[in-house]
């Protein structure tokens, strides 16, 4: 039986990656935690993500965020005591003539920053993946770093460490409602408990707008249905270190899994349905439609011919919260004190959950972060026009 606190410093709302990661760091730096999560650990997105690490983005602001967390992922089996499921594999991301110029600015800018990446030609993909049809691509990066893990078991990690180092983690339990003194965090109802804080960190995904409205905030937020597929394809030279790939042109990534599967999503089809439909994150998950599997099956056999007979293993969907722009909105918000939110990131942000929990405990610990340029992901971008643009024109990088 799970007892509910009366007070505490720290509420943590949301029980996916970013929660639990805060939760864990929080814990750490010595405050007192619930993390309240309205189902069980990892049932919403971060049950269901790619899972893949990489920091082959575009702006100098997420490459440095993805940076930090790519430098935890090595050692957070040890840090945490559980498997999380990391493989470092690599990573290439292959683009046309058309975005060949701006993907040779961004390896030298990653170059810059740290991270281990650089250009490769069509010609050289072979020694990376034998057998891959590099048709209609001018140029590649190779990012040496990049990896996957396990989301679901990620997240359980994070809250199962957090939970021996003293915080109270409270599952099937909902936020009905924040608290406020003036404009200052004073508590939290959940489960028909009051639970006093100082702080509340909203982690909820694509809930999270409902629970920016209960202080009164219009978050930019909206839920948005990403696939996935996994197949067999038959082939013992895939295996679970092969390299994770993107197709940029046909916005379509692959990577391997523990048993050699090759796990792929994007797609043209899902690039519009994003911006069109709006699922209900409460609805029973439905499975993709037929039409993405195809897409699937025919950009899968375009780069890996090898793997014409695949077996279809299974296919699943899974509701992320998306901001306009396709990155997080981290941070504080003027005019509320103690109120925080790590939501937003779109398809992108499991990756980041090493650090984004991080800088949580960084910020309410000493008022500001480091190594992460918080003005840059606040949810102030909006009003003052400093939306993240996407360097190709294909974008499904960020
Ligand atoms: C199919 C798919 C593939 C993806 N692939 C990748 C990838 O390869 N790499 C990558 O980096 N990212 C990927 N992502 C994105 C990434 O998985 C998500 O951005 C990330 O997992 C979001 O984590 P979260 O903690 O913000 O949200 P979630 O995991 O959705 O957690 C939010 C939690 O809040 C809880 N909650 C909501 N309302 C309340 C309430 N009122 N009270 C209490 N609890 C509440 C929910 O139950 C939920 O468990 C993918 C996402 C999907 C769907």
């Amino acid at each position: 039986m799970q007892s509910v606190p009366n007070k505490v410093d720290v509420v943590v709302i949301g029980g996916g990656v970013h929660g639990a990661s805060a939760a864990y760091h929080l814990v750490k730096a010595g405050f007192e935690v619930a993390l309240v999560e309205k189902g069980s650990i990892g049932s919403g997105a971060s049950g269901v993500s790619g899972g893949i690490i990489r920091c082959h983005y575009t702006n100098e602001p997420m490459i440095r965020l993805a940076l930090r967390a790519a430098q935890r992922w090595q050692g957070l089996e040890a840090e945490l005591g559980r498997p999380v499921g990391y493989v470092q594999n690599g990573m290439l991301l292959m683009v046309d003539e058309d975005d060949a110029g701006v993907m040779e600015e961004l390896v030298a800018r990653q170059q810059r920053i740290g991270v281990d990446t650089e250009i490769i030609e069509p010609a050289q993909v072979e020694r990376y993946i034998p057998g891959f049809r590099t048709d209609g691509l001018a140029l590649g990066a190779f990012e040496r770093q990049a990896g996957y893990a396990d989301p679901y078991a990620t997240a359980n990690a994070f809250a199962a460490r957090a939970q021996e180092l003293g915080v109270h983690v409270l599952v099937e339990t909902e936020v009905t409602g924040i608290e406020l003194d003036g404009s200052r965090v004073r508590g939290v109802k959940a489960g028909g408990h009051s639970i006093q804080c100082r702080y509340v960190v909203n982690c909820a995904g694509a809930w999270a707008p409902r629970i920016a409205a209960m202080v009164g905030v219009d978050l930019p937020i909206k839920p948005g249905t990403l696939s996935m597929i996994a197949v067999n394809p038959r082939n013992p030279a895939w295996t679970r270190t092969s390299p994770t790939w993107v197709d940029m042109p046909h916005m379509t990534y692959c990577r391997p899994d523990a048993s050699g599967l090759m796990l792929a999503g994007g797609g043209r089809l899902e690039n519009e349905t994003l911006t069109t439909e709006t699922p209900d994150p409460d609805a029973p998950a439905p499975r993709p439609s037929d039409l993405f599997e195809a897409e699937m099956h025919d950009n899968l056999v375009r780069r890996c011919p090898w793997a014409e007979g695949m077996q279809r293993v299974r296919a699943w969907t899974g509701i992320d919260g998306h901001t306009p722009d396709h990155h997080l909105i981290f941070g504080p918000v003027p005019g509320i004190d103690g109120y925080l939110q790590v939501a937003g990131g779109g398809g992108n942000s499991f990756k980041l959950s090493p650090a984004t929990g991080e800088a949580v405990a960084e910020y309410i610990s000493t008022g500001t972060c480091t190594y992460l340029d918080l003005n840059a992901f606040s949810i102030t971008r909006f009003q003052e026009n400093r939306l993240f643009r996407g360097g190709y024109r294909m974008n499904i990088v960020g």
